[in-house]
């Protein structure tokens, strides 16, 4: 089946074999059991709308046509988001790209827009966004609100369902495309649901007063002592960070460009951006927990070039990948007062086949240690049992090997989403085969 192309101006589809493709892919390969299922996956053909108009007419004529439709921004989520299970249309939004309005405390933008971009604009009224993930330079804030968590910033200001998203227009996929303006507890029904409740057109996020950061990288021989100093940190009210990261050895040794920084391969690293008045602090304190500035990028050259970002989030598995293709991860919330004694666990049943990097963030509210650590993969049923084991000794897993909405975890509002789901997307053509029914996941 294939709509009427005319009808949305042929400048707008894209039908050549292998960028289809392309853009019918994103970063699921990071999971090998998500590389074999998904693969071969395609669209029929991508849209790339350049006006609001000409994408809501594509996705009227997908709701005649009862063609699926799969959103896309940049494609870097790790999931398979936005790979479209049955064919039909893959929509690219990252042309509508557009400030709407930044104000005081908040800016509103088009879906498409890439988050570094983003980023650039609010800094010119001298203020910053609260959270972003470390794949700002290509991702979209559609993209992030739709199927990203959280990442820099979120030790400070929590994940996506935290107040940080204010508001979104949203096009629906009913009988005539509607258009609703979301606000409040229903936002939840959006964010993080792959797009299958709707289609979210621009977005309003809170931006907060900009602040000089100062990016360092701090080692330690001991990897419970940057654990403690990093609690210490990301615990502190005194200090004013967006990012504090830990890497167990030999993880630095992935990261090229600061590898030569390091003496030998057995340090363990933090990776903090921190306020520029309480950098002094943090390098003098590390010293009490035997640690040592070895690399530190001034204010002045905040985002400019390789940043210490690039090491950390989802990026610490990319450089892993780089260097051997045996890497996997998982994201796991560890516990704030037993984290250390849990990863010791982990570490004593299974030893280097599993190397811990934590990131610290709110999540509703708590402060947590959550970790992305690595896997040295063998096969599905071994990643299965460490997943066990985690769950069972309570550093409860987001598992990020499955594609289905729920199944990885998050606490989402399942029922809620299914509902709105239902509601928006009464042809259910939205992202297929991502949301399992409900019952199913319940497991009933
Ligand atoms: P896409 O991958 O294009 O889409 C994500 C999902 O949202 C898909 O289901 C898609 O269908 C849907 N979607 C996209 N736009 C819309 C829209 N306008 N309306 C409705 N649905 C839509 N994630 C984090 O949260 N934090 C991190 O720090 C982080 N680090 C990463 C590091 C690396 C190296 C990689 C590869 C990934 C990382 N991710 C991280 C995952 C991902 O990069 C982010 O979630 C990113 O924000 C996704 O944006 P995108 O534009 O690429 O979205």
């Amino acid at each position: 089946m294939k709509m009427s192309i005319e009808t949305v101006g042929t400048e707008n589809v894209v039908q050549e074999a292998d960028v289809v493709s392309k853009l019918s892919k994103d970063y699921y390969w990071y999971s090998p059991i998500l590389d074999k299922k998904l693969n071969n996956k395609k669209a029929d053909y991508v849209i790339v709308p350049d006006s609001e108009e000409t994408l809501k007419a594509a996705l009227q004529l997908a709701v005649n046509e009862k063609i699926p439709v799969t959103i896309r921004g940049a494609g870097t989520g790790n999931y398979g988001q936005a790979v479209p299970m049955t064919g039909g249309v893959v929509v690219d939004l990252t042309k509508l790209n557009q400030i709407k309005e930044i104000g005081e405390g908040f800016a509103r933008v088009q879906a498409g827009m890439r988050i570094r971009d983003l980023e650039k604009n609010v800094h010119i009224t001298d203020q910053e966004l609260t959270i972003y993930p470390s794949t700002f330079v290509k991702a979209t804030i559609g993209g992030f609100v739709s199927g990203g968590s959280g990442g820099i910033g979120s030790v400070t200001w929590g994940n996506l369902w935290d107040g940080n998203v204010l508001e979104a227009k949203v096009l629906t996929m009913e009988e005539t495309v509607q258009e609703k303006v979301v606000t409040g507890e229903e936002l939840l029904t959006y964010i993080h649901s792959y797009g299958t409740t709707g289609i979210i057109t621009e977005v309003t996020i809170p931006i907060k007063p900009k602040t000089r950061w100062v990016q360092e990288v701090i080692s330690f021989a001991h990897f419970h002592e940057a654990f403690e100093f990093s609690k210490i940190i990301a615990e502190s009210p005194r200090w004013k960070k967006r990012l504090v990261s830990i890497v167990e050895a030999p993880i630095p040794t992935f990261f090229r460009p600061l590898k030569k920084m390091m003496q030998n391969h057995e340090e363990h690293l933090i990776l903090i951006e921190i306020a520029e008045e309480d950098h002094g602090q943090i390098v003098e304190q590390a010293l009490n927990w035997n640690g040592k500035s070895i690399h530190t990028i001034g204010a002045e050259d905040y985002r400019k070039g390789i940043g210490i970002s690039d090491f950390t989030w989802n990026h610490t598995t990319l450089w892993a990948l780089k260097a051997d293709k045996k890497w996997t991860y998982l994201q796991n919330f560890f516990s704030l007062e037993k984290g250390l004694a849990q990863m010791e666990q982990i570490k004593e049943r299974f030893g280097d086949e599993i190397l811990f990097h934590v990131e610290w963030l709110k999540d509703r509210g708590k402060l947590i240690p959550a970790g992305l650590p690595l896997i040295k993969y063998e096969s599905k049923e071994r990643l299965y049992e460490i997943i066990d084991f985690f769950n069972e000794i309570g550093a409860s897993v987001n598992d990020p090997h499955t594609y289905l909405l729920g199944a990885g975890g998050w606490n989402l509002q399942l029922e809620a989403i299914t509902k709105k789901k239902r509601e928006n997307d009464p042809f259910d053509l939205l992202n297929q085969e991502k949301l399992p029914a409900y019952d199913a996941v319940k497991g009933i």
